[in-house]
């Protein structure tokens, strides 16, 4: 990239100075063709080879909707777009195989933070055993980053909501109500606690547990990313059933604790009832098939009336999960 003229004002070359081929040069400089991914960046379109099916997803994350540069650094901007868009391949029991990015830059955004978004673009992908196969940018009002992703089932069944039956359990894997606690402190103007703050800024989904569960059997699966009982919900709803869980089997973690308490919110147990965007996989089970450290927190009821999720015996009425529009 040859050096570009700075702006008045502006901190070093803009996304306009740079333009759009030094930016991709940029962001994929060293990515080379793989097996599973034989044509990448650098022709009209990338080539996949997978050895089985393609369980396909993308997600869009939006400056002001879901994230704010104040609050999140551009490389934690980029991995979390793809670890909540790799989330749902993983949710299939699919393995992360390549992704394709699309981003909307403003011209007069520093060119830095374009390409620290990209460096958090191809952390994630390594971290979660993804290829970067091409992506796409444009100028706009507000950065957009649009993530499509492709899962390899590799010969295995996709595992899909509707599978959950009477008699079954109900596990889960990885962190809940974590990203929601944090993003509740970011929102008052405090930084910490840094356990939940980083996991508001990049989730960690459990990437090498969906084909666990896929291969122990899970019945059916849901990354959960709404919250908690609104995606037992989703999964209860598709598989016409009621899924009933016992708060008991829920672990608050004490930086939840120390936020509750400090907002003066009543009970911390409703960050991990209701938060989302953690990313952890909810899966159902025959009973003695969960794998080792997933946690069973309830079990799967025929419906008398309409499918739903039960927390300790009763309806989960109020007002839950993270609504987008
Ligand atoms: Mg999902």
């Amino acid at each position: 990239m040859t050096p570009a003229p700075t702006r008045p004002g502006v901190q070093g070359p803009t996304v306009a100075d740079v333009g759009e081929f030094g930016l991709i040069a940029a962001i994929t400089a060293g990515l080379a063709p793989t097996a599973s991914v034989p044509v990448t960046v650098g022709d009209d379109c990338a080539v996949l080879a997978p050895t089985g099916r393609l369980a396909v997803s993308t997600d869009s994350m939006v400056e002001d909707v879901h994230f704010r540069r104040q609050w999140s650094s551009a490389r934690d901007v980029g991995r979390k777009a793809v670890a909540s868009a790799m989330a749902d391949v993983v949710a299939m029991g699919a393995r992360p195989l390549a992704l394709v990015v699309a981003v909307v830059l403003p011209p007069d955004l520093p060119a830095a933070w374009a390409q620290e978004l990209g460096v958090g673009i191809r952390q994630e992908a390594d971290l979660c055993g993804a290829v970067l196969a091409g992506g796409d940018t444009a100028g706009g009002e507000k950065i957009v980053v649009a993530v499509t992703v492709f899962g390899d089932l590799e010969g295995r069944t996709p595992i899909l909501r509707s599978g959950a039956r009477p008699g079954q359990v109900v596990a889960y894997i990885g962190n809940l109500g974590m990203a929601e606690a944090g993003l509740t402190v970011l929102r008052r103007g405090f930084r910490s606690p840094a356990a939940v703050v980083n996991a508001h800024r990049v989730p960690a989904p459990p990437y090498d547990q969906g084909i666990v569960a896929a291969e122990a059997g899970a019945t059916a699966m849901i990354d959960c990313s709404d919250g908690l009982v609104a995606d037992l919900r989703h999964l209860a709803e598709a598989s016409g059933v009621v899924i009933a869980i016992e708060t008991e089997n829920l672990a608050v973690a004490e930086p939840q604790q120390t936020v509750a308490a400090a907002i003066g919110r009543a009970d911390p147990l409703d960050f991990v009832l209701r938060g989302g965007d953690d990313h952890a996989l909810l899966a159902t089970f025959e009973p003695g098939r969960v794998p080792a450290g997933w946690t069973v927190i309830g079990g799967v009821a025929a419906a008398d009336g309409d499918p739903g999720v039960l927390v300790d015996g009763a309806p989960f009425t109020a007002t839950e999960g993270w609504k987008h529009f």
